[in-house]
């Protein structure tokens, strides 16, 4: 074997030296650096492959290897290597001037690239001071060559040592990146970017990658326990997975993915969602909403689009046509899943609901294609246990609604019934709500998270037949006694009046406003009524956390005095016997036990109602 000489020269400038851009620029994407390499050696696999029919299935392979003494990175394939030739053709010449076309065009838009494409074999100046090539072709006769450069413009070519087919790359790493020497690190780099390399990646001898992204096999060949392995392994979770969609589409864009459903066990665990972009099988980025919208970012998975736009913009991207076909597309297909399982597996459907109605309110909020599909779906429980959707609720109950409610007209003219669906928010607090309402067989849906108070006022606009009640902001005509006559008085005043009159003048206050009715449960003295406007500008308010100025929208509130109940009756009777003070006394205490029901009562307000309670104790 003769000895090629050691050739010195110098990588050709067109523009200016690239080098120290390299390394200041994309200061924050250094890590793909492994990623180009890894990528440069898969197509180098993949063409042995091609080319060398005896090339054996172990050689297939990429190793990594770590020194930390020596600080250097080395990425080993069993590829088709590289003749000197070769060498000076491909990384002298054809990389290095894309590299420099790359530089050119987007050292101004660092920021907005998808995936920073392109750089090529050329980032590995990111993180080394001095990167070697040894490399031996696989054609017969071939010589190893060795190509050095320090990171300037001047470069060597000489002989080199490999012995079997294939290139080693070594990356004499520079000071400012010397984490890349810590094997945690480089496992990382390799599970994020080349998880779904073909070929094995050994770190340091042991095989990190996962090989095969499931998303690229038909799903009538893949099992339930492989599906569910999959999502652990990748997403690291312990819990498997609810459900999940396969994507698998050929025209009018090619594309293949796996979206999980996971099981939250609580609120924090929703923010954890991942959807990760592969352009085959190399990673691109997380999350893109572009081609996710955001309501689906709560789902774990992934996606292989091979013909995604790389390196453009994000601008670009939002505007581009078949990006917006794809997100269309998602949401479509995650509407159906939705939808047929609804309908085929009810059961199924309300054991996922507790996990999934965020996820779905918020798609009905914020996507109008969603919305169009998904509506019919929404459901909630009521306080019976069963969970019904507006539709269903509908059914049941607005025909007893029927005789109360008022008629709206629609765009055509024709009356609507105006469906009231009324609810709660706490079970608790709201029991004595409750159970008036149910009394009059009316049904009551629980509502139990912000998102409720935005979609409530969403649905009522898109609907326009339908408003959400909130169980104590207004009082159902059904709860109250209508054909009883009304008594009148020595002053010829009705009772009602009378008893309205009193309440007024013993609190004594303009904001509440009191209203007197015989409701058909006589245990019931009074009771408070927060009007749903006024209630849903507090929880506007509270959302915004604007705590500087916070009006209390509460205090504006009626009270409902109960005519027929015996201690409001006792009030009339102090009354005509001149005890005023037991009077506004007892009118007040009421007033805070309804308040106190609510939780609304606290600081000088509690302590003025103990007050009021010891001096009603010294009555008896
Ligand atoms: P790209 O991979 O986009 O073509 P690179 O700058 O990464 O650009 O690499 C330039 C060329 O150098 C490759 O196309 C290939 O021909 C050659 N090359 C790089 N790395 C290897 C390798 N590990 N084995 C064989 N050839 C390689």
């Amino acid at each position: 074997m003769a000895d090629k000489k050691l050739e010195k020269g110098q990588l050709s400038i067109h523009t200016e030296n690239i080098f120290p851009i390299i390394k200041k620029w994309l200061y924050s994407e250094h890590d793909i650096f492994s990623r180009e390499l890894i990528s440069n050696a898969v197509d180098a696999l993949h063409k042995r492959k091609v080319v060398d029919k005896d090339v054996k299935e172990d050689d297939l392979r990429i190793e990594i290897k770590i020194d930390k003494k020596n600080k250097t990175i080395q990425f080993i394939d069993y590829g088709i290597g590289m003749t000197h030739e070769e060498v000076e053709k491909y990384i002298n010449q054809i990389a290095f001037s894309s590299a420099e076309d790359f530089i050119e065009k987007y050292k101004d838009k660092q920021q907005n690239i998808i995936g920073h494409f392109g750089l090529g074999f050329y980032s590995s100046f990111m993180v080394a001071d001095k990167v070697t090539i040894d490399t031996l072709s696989y054609k017969e006769n071939s010589e190893p060559a060795l190509w050095e450069c320090d990171g300037t413009t001047d470069y060597s070519l000489g002989n080199g040592k490999r012995k079997e087919s294939g290139t080693t790359v070594t990356l004499y790493i520079n000071k400012d990146s010397e984490m890349y020497l810590d094997y945690s690190k480089m496992r990382e780099l390799i599970e994020k970017y080349s998880n779904f390399t073909p070929f094995p990646i050994e770190l340091e001898k042991k095989v990190i990658n996962q090989k095969e992204a499931l998303w690229h096999r038909k799903p009538k060949d893949v099992t339930e326990e492989e599906y569910k392995e999959f999502y652990k392994e990748v997403f690291h979770d312990y819990i498997d997975p609810m459900f999940w969609i396969h994507l698998n589409v050929d025209f009018p864009f090619n594309l293949k993915g796996i979206l999980y459903f996971p099981q939250f066990r609580n609120q924090m665990e929703m923010q954890k969602g991942e959807i990760k972009l592969y352009c085959n099988n190399v990673f691109v980025a997380d999350n893109l909403r572009e081609f996710v919208p955001e309501f689906l970012m709560t789902l774990r998975g992934g996606i292989d689009i091979p013909d995604i736009p790389l390196n453009v913009s994000r601008s670009f991207l939002q505007q581009d046509e078949n990006v917006r076909k794809i997100s269309k597309y998602i949401i479509k297909k995650v509407a159906d899943y939705l939808k047929d399982l609804f309908k085929e597996d009810r059961k199924k459907f309300e054991e996922y609901w507790e996990n999934l109605h965020h996820f779905v309110k918020f798609g009905l909020l914020t996507e109008e294609s969603f919305y169009e599909a998904a509506k019919d779906i929404l459901m909630y429980k009521s306080i019976s246990g069963d969970y019904l959707t507006l539709e269903e609720y509908k059914q049941k109950f607005q025909k007893l609604q029927d005789n109360v409610t008022k008629d709206t007209k629609d765009s055509s003219g024709d009356a609507k019934k105006e469906l009231k669906v009324y609810y709660t928010v706490d079970k608790d607090t709201q029991a004595t709500y409750i159970k008036l309402l149910r009394d009059s067989g009316k049904e009551v849906i629980i509502s139990d998270n912000i998102i409720d108070t935005h979609l409530f006022q969403h649905l009522e606009m898109k609907k326009g037949d339908i408003s959400f009640v909130r169980i104590d902001s207004e009082l159902d005509e059904t709860m109250v006694e209508q054909e009883k006559q009304e008594l009148v008085d020595a002053d010829n005043k009705s009772e009602l009046d009378h008893l309205k009159e009193t309440f007024e003048n013993a609190l004594d206050n303009k904001n509440i406003k009191v209203d007197v009715k015989r409701l058909k449960n006589k245990d019931i003295p009074t009771l408070i009524v927060f009007q749903e406007g006024m209630r849903r500008m507090q929880e506007i308010q509270s959302f915004m956390k604007n705590t500087d100025k916070e009006t209390d929208f509460l205090m504006y509130h009626d009270l409902i005095v109960n005519a027929d109940n015996p201690l409001i009756k006792k009030i009339l009777k102090l009354k005509a016997k001149g005890k005023n003070d037991q009077v506004n006394l007892l009118c007040k205490y009421l007033h805070n036990l309804s308040m106190l029901e609510q939780k609304k009562l606290s600081g000088d307000k509690f302590k003025d109602f103990i007050a009021s309670t010891h001096k009603l104790l010294e009555l008896v």
